[in-house]
């Protein structure tokens, strides 16, 4: 197994007074599938938006316990108020069940995080984009289309459109939630390859319904399956 990226101590969650995650404690491995497994409403999404800080959207919501990342050699508790959520999301990337293209041009849709990250320069902007969409094997399907609206794509190719948009700030970490779930198995199949091809360069996390989908493509699993006696 690869050393750490994350590792989460103690972790209870609370949507007001219910409490919907109770004293994780969690290692995921950096360069590796993680997948989250367990039935609806075992709290997958939950545990998945506690590595972008995506549930402090939620009012009520409330986190106890560390949830610690290893940026830049030494771990940090993402939660503390030095780190913020801006430099959080550019570092930890997130691709939806649904394909969510924004309603523009298929170049600009990849390129939309580097204009809000203020990263204007045109040469830089161009190789970042075609890299990403280069990256999610997209490339020869839209080289010459890039001009046209991201909506006019399949969902399998929007969804690898989405996932450019997350890998174009190359970040270290991206979470999938049930990202193949709505495609057709030809292009949930290459979603897989590409998840597996990105363990190269960041630590995955994915929550999958999808049992033959976790067993071919997972390094390590973590269950939300409630035991006996709960
Ligand atoms: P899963 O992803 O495993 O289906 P979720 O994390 O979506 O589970 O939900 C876990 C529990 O938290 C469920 O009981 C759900 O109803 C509740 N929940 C999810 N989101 C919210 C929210 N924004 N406010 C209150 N309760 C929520």
């Amino acid at each position: 197994m690869t050393p750490p990226k994350i590792k989460i101590e103690s972790l209870d969650f609370y949507y007001n007074n219910h409490q919907i995650l109770s004293n994780i404690n969690e290692t995921i491995p950096e360069n590796a599938i993680t997948s989250i497994i367990g039935p609806s409403g075992a709290g997958k999404s939950t545990f998945l938006s506690l590595f972008n800080r995506l549930w402090e959207t939620t009012p009520g919501a409330r986190v106890e316990g560390r949830v610690l990342a290893r940026f830049h050699h030494s771990f940090m508790d993402i939660n503390t108020p030095k780190f913020s959520v801006t430099q959080l999301r550019r570092a930890v990337g997130m691709v939806f069940q649904m394909p969510n293209p924004l309603p523009m041009s298929i170049f600009n849709n990849v390129a939309f995080p580097l204009k809000l990250a203020g990263i204007k320069e045109k040469e830089a902007v161009q190789n970042r984009v075609t890299a990403a969409i280069k990256a999610c094997g997209l490339w020869p399907e839209v080289k010459d289309r890039l001009e046209k609206k991201a909506t006019t794509l399949s969902g399998g190719q929007q969804q690898r459109l989405c996932m450019a948009r997350a890998l174009v700030m190359e970040p270290e970490i991206l979470l999938l939630d049930e990202p193949t779930s709505s495609l057709d198995p030809r292009s949930g199949a290459m979603i897989e390859e590409l998840m597996v091809d990105l363990k190269q360069r960041c630590t995955l996390i994915m929550v999958s319904h999808q049992p033959d989908q976790v067993e071919k493509i997972a390094d390590h699993i973590i269950d939300f399956t409630p035991g006996p006696e709960s």
